[in-house]
């Protein structure tokens, strides 16, 4: 056993890469360097363009190929990749702590007779061996593991390794059929989660406008939906708003709501309190404007606007769609 076999998801009906896969591509490079072993990738199911793109990261990547795999079941995705794993034989196993990982990686885990380490926010090697951290009570603590030995799962967190896209490279593609049995497949795929309707996947989102307590109230929300809508961007909120009731849970970004990692993340009126911190500080650029000087977002800010959001936003908007008009 050695090496680090890192899981690929995809979206859009196997033709794309799940961006939180390439972080957990990132995270698997960064273990095996530290380990001084191979990184390899598995793709299930997916086109083989996209089995070649991951190749194209420079790492051998296992297209995993089944009739049984073309829709998401997690009878399928871990009969095979419990046979991919006996004949690979990786001493880590990657995923990235996505929806689908969390309804199969517990179970894959258990078939080896080991647990899965989720939603780890670091990873550094000491002494030769990982130490895995996780966070504990919404982000209170950091709590840290080290795996005796067998095959060791892990599940990375959102915006924790920021995934390089400049990596390239020319790694081989290897094919694996494994054998499933129809009749191991207890569920018949329903459609993915985050393509139902009304739910947002602010992880994947490349530009965030996210607005706090310093709007004042519901009925300003308009000047910050017409700023995302000019940047093209999604609508998130720190977390009084949406206990407010003002936005829907699924927006609250923050350690009890989603890690994101755009690259633009426009902070509108919010302090920076650590819980929100934790949720965006994977961000590419953070902008953040907000009237007091002091305010803690503007130690994670790499550009600073220090003045009334009710001033500056419009006028921003303003600004976008102007440049936008004179572009086209
Ligand atoms: C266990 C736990 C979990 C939590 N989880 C989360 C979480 O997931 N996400 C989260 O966001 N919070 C979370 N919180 C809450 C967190 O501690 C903060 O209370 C919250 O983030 C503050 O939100 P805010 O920045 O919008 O509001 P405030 O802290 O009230 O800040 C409002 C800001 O707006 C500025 N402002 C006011 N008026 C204007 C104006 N006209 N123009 C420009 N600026 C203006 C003010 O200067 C101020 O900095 C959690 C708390 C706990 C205890």
């Amino acid at each position: 056993m050695s090496g680090v076999l890192v899981v690929v998801e995809t979206v859009s009906n196997g033709s794309a890469l799940h961006r939180m896969s390439l972080e957990a591509l990132a995270a698997g490079r960064k273990l095996a360097a530290g380990l001084g072993c191979p990184c390899d990738a598995a793709v299930l199911g997916a086109s083989s363009a996209a089995a070649a793109t991951v190749a194209g990261k420079g790492v051998t990547t296992w297209a995993v190929e089944h009739c049984q795999l073309e829709n998401y079941t997690a009878d399928a995705w871990c009969g095979a990749l419990q046979q991919l794993i006996d004949e690979a034989k990786p001493q880590f196993v990657v995923f990235a702590h996505t929806y689908q990982a969390r309804d199969y990686a517990a179970k894959l885990a258990t078939r080896f007779g080991e647990v899965l380490i989720g939603d780890v926010t670091a990873i550094r090697v000491d002494v030769g061996a990982p130490v895995f951290t996780r966070q504990w009570m919404q982000g209170k603590l950091n709590a840290e593991y080290r795996h005796p030995a067998g095959i060791c799962f892990v599940s990375v967190q959102a915006g924790s390794f920021p995934a390089d896209d400049a990596v390239t490279g020319s790694g081989e593609v290897k094919t694996f059929t494994p054998k499933l049995e129809s009749a191991a497949i207890r569920t018949i795929p329903g459609k993915p989660f985050r393509e139902a309707a009304q739910t947002v996947d602010l992880s994947s989102a490349p530009l965030i406008v996210s607005v706090g307590r310093g709007i004042g109230g519901q009925e300003n929300l308009k000047l910050v939906e017409e700023l995302a809508a000019a940047l093209g961007a999604e609508l998130a909120a720190s977390r009084p708003i949406c206990d407010a009731g003002w936005l829907p849970m699924e927006r609250q970004v923050g350690s009890s709501g989603q890690t994101v990692a755009p690259k633009l993340y426009l902070a509108v009126g919010i302090s920076g309190a650590i819980q929100h911190l934790v949720g965006m500080k994977a961000a590419g650029t953070v902008i953040a404007i907000n009237k007091d000087p002091d305010a803690p977002i503007f130690e994670v800010a790499d550009v600073g606007v220090v003045g009334d959001l009710f001033e500056i936003v419009p006028a921003l908007t303003k600004a976008i769609l102007a440049h936008k008009g004179a572009a086209s």
